[in-house]
């Protein structure tokens, strides 16, 4: 999700699209006014419930590229979890954070960087709202751009073809579609057993902070709660993480688990490990929270915390989609279940993004829409386009990154037997670190897994400064099919970290 892109593509057409979303804006007016005598039915090819990642991407290809007449519909602000409450407000919280590390690491380079005053957490939120808000108007104005119907509201199925819109105005309006994709993400979850657990905030609630915490605690062990308490502990707030094991991460390679635990203890975040809260408890005079809860040290209770973070995993947003009503199958976890294709079970109905739960992350979602687009509107070379899931990297922004592509070690060994597959390990301080007192060095590990004579790369693992950007480039490598000679044949360049994935021994 790059924005600047999106922000140049904006504004070359800028004044055509202007005058496309008044339009818009005026249509959208005139027929829910016109809704109160008569309720309105439209028609179109593709209907999309959910303007985030997964619909917009979809949405715009199918109307953009392929002319068909397409209907979006978003209940809250355009873009999603990504944009609104996800990856784009975290990745610039992650950048002050690591600002805030630069700044402290800046002496040792010989700059006297003295901060006058704490960093503004309110004025950083304030200006980080608005660029969200630029954000929805970019997107709104890209819809106009690629001809889609953008209706504000929440939408539910009443037949195979069919959804009703409820506009944010209580209006209704009726749609009736040739194709219908389901793309309503998720939400985040807060546990309902422990007393006081309202207190709490989940992600999107974090996102609305208009103070920096002196005492923050969160509690989870997946990529939200290990970004926020990297960013709050960079940024100088007393940070608890509660996790119910004694690492973090755990669906990474072990190797990043035991690195970025340790180094998640070594510049001070407070790891309360093997834990179990019991209640949470406020004080109404101060705000201030008391949470009770169990570790590996027996009872106790943490007080005075300022705001209290639940990251403990999304729900898909179904409730109230109307799925039982057309026999939509969904599994266990409530998420839409589909082919590799994203048909769900049900004849001209598709399904994609975090509301499936394959795989959460904003360019598999767009990924998939696109794909979607191309086989359902495309010429037909594309009959077949469907999105691999296979070999998908990604990157936790913890401090310091942690990357990862395909199989971890023990993965690869179930898959492959222990005898089959090779592991390279390095585990080195990278130069940046060179001017920097011990106790402010971090660490950087990378680790590559082979499998066969042929050393074929099934898993790369990445740990340390830069890991986000040296894992794209990395990541088409392993995408290839590269092998370790492969790898090796590649000139190094010098002085990187990157460079220790070339000459791995
Ligand atoms: P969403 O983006 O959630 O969009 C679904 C939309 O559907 C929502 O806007 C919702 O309002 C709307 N909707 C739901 N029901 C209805 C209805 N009935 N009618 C109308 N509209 C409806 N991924 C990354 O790749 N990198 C990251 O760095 C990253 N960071 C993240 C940080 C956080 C804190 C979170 C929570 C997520 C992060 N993700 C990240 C994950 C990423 O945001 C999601 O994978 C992505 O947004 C999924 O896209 P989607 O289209 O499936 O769903
Ligand atoms: P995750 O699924 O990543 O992690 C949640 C973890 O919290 C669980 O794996 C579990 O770990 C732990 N947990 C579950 N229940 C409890 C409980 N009751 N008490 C304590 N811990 C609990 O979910 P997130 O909410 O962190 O993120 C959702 C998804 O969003 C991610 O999976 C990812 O796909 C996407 N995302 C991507 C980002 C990126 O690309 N950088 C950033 C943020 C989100 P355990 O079993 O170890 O206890």
């Amino acid at each position: 999700m790059q924005a600047p892109s999106i922000i140049a593509r904006a504004t070359s057409a800028a004044a055509f699209k202007t005058a496309n979303l008044r339009l818009s804006s005026l249509n959208r007016q005139f027929s829910s006014s016109n809704s109160i005598m008569a309720p309105i039915t439209k028609e179109c090819d593709y209907l999309v419930i959910g303007g985030g990642s997964g619909g917009l991407a979809s949405a715009r290809r199918a109307s953009g590229w392929y002319g068909a007449k397409t209907i979006a519909v978003e209940s809250k602000e355009l873009g999603g979890t990504c944009v609104n409450v996800g990856c784009i407000p975290k990745k610039l919280i992650w950048n002050a954070a690591s600002i805030a590390e630069t700044i402290h690491e800046s002496k040792a380079y010989g700059f006297s960087v003295n901060t006058t005053a704490p960093f503004d957490w309110l004025a950083f939120k304030n200006k980080r709202d608005a660029y969200i808000k630029k954000l929805n108007g970019i997107y709104e104005k890209n819809l106009n751009n690629d001809k889609v119907e953008y209706i504000a509201g929440r939408a539910h199925l009443t037949g195979k073809n069919e959804a009703e819109v409820v506009l944010n105005d209580g209006t209704k309006q009726t749609i009736k579609a040739k194709k219908i994709l389901l793309a309503t993400g998720g939400h985040p979850t807060i546990p309902q057993n422990i007393p006081g657990s309202e207190y709490g905030v989940d992600s999107d609630g974090f996102f609305k902070i208009e103070k920096q915490p002196k005492k923050v605690a969160l509690v989870g062990a997946g990529y939200i709660a290990v970004e926020f308490a990297g960013m709050f502990n960079a940024l100088g707030s007393e940070t608890h993480l509660f996790i119910r094991h004694d690492k973090f991460l755990r669906t990474f390679d072990p190797m990043v688990q035991d690195a970025i635990v340790a180094e998640y203890e070594r510049v001070g975040v407070k790891i309360h490990k093997n834990s179990s809260q019991s209640k949470v408890e406020k004080d109404e005079k101060t705000g201030k929270l008391t949470i009770h809860y169990k570790d590996s040290n027996g009872e106790g209770k943490l007080e005075n915390v300022d705001d209290l973070v639940w990251a403990i995993g999304r729900s898909p947003e179904v409730e109230d989609l109307g799925l039982e009503k057309v026999g939509v199958k969904q599994n266990e976890k409530g998420q839409i279940i589909t082919d590799e294709y994203q048909n769900t079970n049900v004849e001209n109905i598709y399904s994609l993004g975090d509301v499936i739960g394959k795989v959460e992350l904003t360019p598999v979602a767009i990924a998939a829409g696109r794909k979607l687009s191309d086989r359902l509107f495309g010429p037909e070379k594309f009959k077949n386009s469907k999105l691999d899931y296979n070999l998908i990297p990604s990157v936790v922004f913890a401090h310091p990154e942690v990357g990862s592509i395909g199989l971890t070690e023990p993965e690869a060994v179930e898959k492959y037997g222990k005898d089959n597959i090779k592991v390279y390990n390095t585990s080195f301080t990278a130069l940046y670190y060179a001017m920097l007192e011990q106790e402010d060095k971090g660490p950087t590990k990378y680790k590559l897994i082979t499998h066969g004579p042929e050393e074929k790369v099934v898993g790369l693992h990445i740990l340390g400064l830069g890991s986000g950007e040296i894992l794209q480039g990395f990541g088409v490598a392993v995408k290839m099919g590269a092998t370790k000679a492969d790898f090796d044949s590649c000139v190094a360049i010098h002085p990187t970290s990157a460079e220790e994935l070339v000459t791995l021994k």
